[in-house]
């Protein structure tokens, strides 16, 4: 399989070689561009299946960089993770209203950055064969076309909000899901959901699992995943 390609759209030299540095050992082809412009030059010639977006850039900025890239049919299925200023909630709304898939607040460690980028590169290709396709986990048998989850043969009558977040934790096995991300993949699907009432789904949600129930873990400060049972 073709090595995946990322932009890197960031005008502070030192952190577009952090950022080269340790995605290039992952494997990744990486480009570094300094300005909004570049980036989009560089979006446009030869679209990349991800892209590292700063948000202050010199010129025209990183959310203009965004707006322009996802109302553009030749690039609008590129994946954009926003590089933020810890203070700039505001725009982190915004960038995930204009299509961005997601934000990394700086600064960041290299793990997180290879595992974010891995886990959206991941979505990425997962997505389309997501929505229908049957999921086997734990003894656990998530049927998204259906609606349906079945432990070991037997139903479980889930709500579409603990189904979704279900669905949500188990198409990444390990990986840690925010309050806020899964308030941000599940919303728009129902009414409110707010942080607050994640933790009460699935408080709902393990009940229901019974001794499955387990392998929804909590990462105590951070959020929510699905363990996979070994
Ligand atoms: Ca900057």
């Amino acid at each position: 399989m073709a090595k995946p390609s990322i932009l890197v759209v960031e005008d502070e030299t030192d952190i577009q070689e952090l950022i080269k540095y340790h995605l290039s050992k992952e494997g990744y082809l990486v480009t570094c561009v300094g300005s909004g412009e570049e980036g989009l030059k560089a979006a446009r010639t030869q679209p990349p299946n991800l892209i590292l977006l700063d948000l202050m850039l010199p010129g025209v900025d990183g959310l203009d960089v965004c707006k322009a890239l996802k109302n553009d049919s030749k690039t609008q299925g590129i994946t954009i993770i926003m590089l933020t200023a810890k203070s700039s909630e505001s725009d982190v709304v915004t960038g995930l209203e204009l299509g961005a898939d997601d934000y990394m607040p700086k600064p960041f460690s290299p793990r997180e950055l290879i595992a974010r980028v891995r886990a959206r590169l991941r979505d990425k290709t997962t997505q389309a064969a997501d929505e229908h396709t049957t999921i086997k986990i734990n003894g656990l048998l998530i049927d998204p076309g259906r609606h349906e989850v079945m432990i070991e043969g037997r139903s479980v009558k889930l709500t579409l909000t603990e189904f979704q977040i279900l669905h949500l934790l188990s198409r990444s096995p390990g990986w840690v899901y925010s309050r806020y991300d899964i308030v941000n993949r599940i919303r728009g699907q129902e009414a409110i959901v707010t942080d607050r009432s994640i933790d009460v789904q699935i408080v709902g949600l393990r009940k229901k699992l019974g001794s499955f129930g387990r392998y929804v873990e909590t990462v105590r400060g951070v959020g929510y995943r699905l363990r996979e049972a070994n």
